[in-house]
């Protein structure tokens, strides 16, 4: 069994969806898709579920409006003389959703599992559509339902999975279902008492990591716009080099400096199995691309740069003179913690911590709360540059005329804080 996973750019039009049936119709074994909302629709329900909050009727159901003709318009091109089971099919999910958001202009409901009742339909719409189109094309499948079979816990916007209960519900299901190939939701989830739930923005990746651990996959292959990992971001660096092969401990590293070729959660399901992960073109199938696994002979010897942009420098100042470290340091990350804020980066000194932030939705109640104990001041709109493997004339070419918050250097890495 095999795992591959083509996020929203892959299917972002007809022509997308077709090379995505090209794709999988060169795979002859057994085979689960894993596939994200079409291009930016999780952002456009992202705005619908704003909307439908800020009881805005008449621009809510133009939003919906616009998801639908986006929808269709690929069907539409896909299916030229047109194709009522799979119009029915989005019909019928454009009314739930029409319905939900409705309902939400009078009933207001808490912003996390609305959000997630109304966004996991992105995915829901996306594999009816590749499934529908790989049938066609005569590549036979089951479109699994993963608000069933990825058992998550009721943490909305970032659910966490239940291993063993979906490992569980997913067997049974792929048993008594049996198919070669399979078409799986990425980034949703349910609970068990019925909750549509989502793992975190790009969490995709993520998903087609769990069905890979949990069916003892293979490999997981994820198909990019990319040719693989890169050493730097090529819309912020001229020239790139592949990287054709890194470890898992690497991966984990450039995807936590905010490297955006794959979700930062995605290795630990993997590295469990020993399940390598390829990064391949999805426009050039052929292509090497880059694999990710437990060792390699070829050490990263170029350096890498990362960029993890929307960072918050957030410096927090013991009111009392106590040391923050020791006094006060458990409630602090108790804090970080239940307010969902990712770290980035840490720094101390004797009464003041740095912690580096991703901006987020949840940050201001954060340091609302932090504001009791300690003195807080914040700066926004900031970049986390790391450089892996690198030498000072690299770093001086990188960060001249910049100006620099924090830095961190260790022997192999420099990081900086940097207010462009
Ligand atoms: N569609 C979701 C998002 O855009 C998940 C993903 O693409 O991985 O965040
Ligand atoms: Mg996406």
């Amino acid at each position: 069994m095999k795992v591959y996973k083509f996020g929203g750019a892959s299917v972002k039009n007809a022509a997308g969806v077709r090379n995505l049936a090209r794709i999988v119709a060169r795979e002859k074994g057994e085979l689960v898709v894993v596939v994200s909302a079409m291009g930016k629709t999780t952002n456009a329900l992202e705005r619908l579920v704003s909307l439908s909050l800020t009881g805005e009727e008449e621009l809510m159901l133009r939003q919906l409006g616009d998801i639908r003709d986006y929808h269709f318009g690929i069907v539409s091109e896909l299916f030229p003389a047109g194709h009522t089971f799979i119009e029915n099919k989005l019909e019928a999910m454009l009314g739930q959703i029409l319905a939900c958001c409705k309902a939400a202009l009078v009933e207001k409901p808490e912003y996390d599992e609305f959000y997630d009742s109304v966004v996991s339909f992105g995915e829901l719409m996306s594999t009816r559509i590749v499934s529908y189109v790989l049938d066609r094309e005569g590549t036979q499948n089951i479109c699994l339902d993963m608000t069933k079979l990825l058992v998550t816990d009721d943490t909305y916007r970032e659910a966490r999975p239940e291993m063993e209960k979906s490992q569980h519900s997913l067997k049974s299901f792929m048993e008594s279902n049996p198919a070669r190939v399979y078409v799986a939701q990425g980034f949703i989830g349910g609970t068990e008492s019925g909750r549509r739930t989502t793992l975190g923005r790009e969490g995709s990746d993520y998903s087609a990591a769990l069905i890979a651990n949990m069916l003892d996959a293979e490999s997981v292959t994820i198909w990019k716009d990319v040719p693989g990992i890169l050493n730097a971001d090529p819309r912020l660096i001229n020239e790139t080099t592949l990287i054709h092969e890194l470890t898992y401990f690497d991966a984990v590293e450039l995807a936590y400096s905010g490297a955006q070729v794959i979700h930062p959660k995605t290795i630990r399901p993997l590295e469990n199995k020993h399940i390598p992960l390829y990064v391949k073109p999805f426009m050039n199938p052929e292509a090497e691309g880059s694999v990710i696994k437990d060792t390699t002979a070829k050490p990263i010897d170029v350096p890498v740069f990362i960029w993890r942009k929307n960072q918050v420098l957030v410096t927090l100042r013991a009111k009392d003179f106590s040391f923050v470290l020791e006094d006060s340091l458990n409630r602090l990350f108790e804090t970080i913690y239940r307010h969902r804020l990712k770290v980035s980066m840490i720094q101390s000194s004797a009464i003041t911590v740095s912690v580096c932030v991703d901006k987020s939705r949840y940050l201001e109640a954060a340091l609302k709360e932090l504001s009791e104990d300690y003195r807080v001041t914040f700066n926004e709109g900031l970049s986390l540059l790391t450089i892996r493997g690198t030498t000072p004339e690299i770093i001086a070419q990188h960060t001249e005329g910049k100006t620099i918050l924090l830095s961190q250097t260790t022997r192999r890495t420099a990081r900086y804080v940097i207010k462009e």
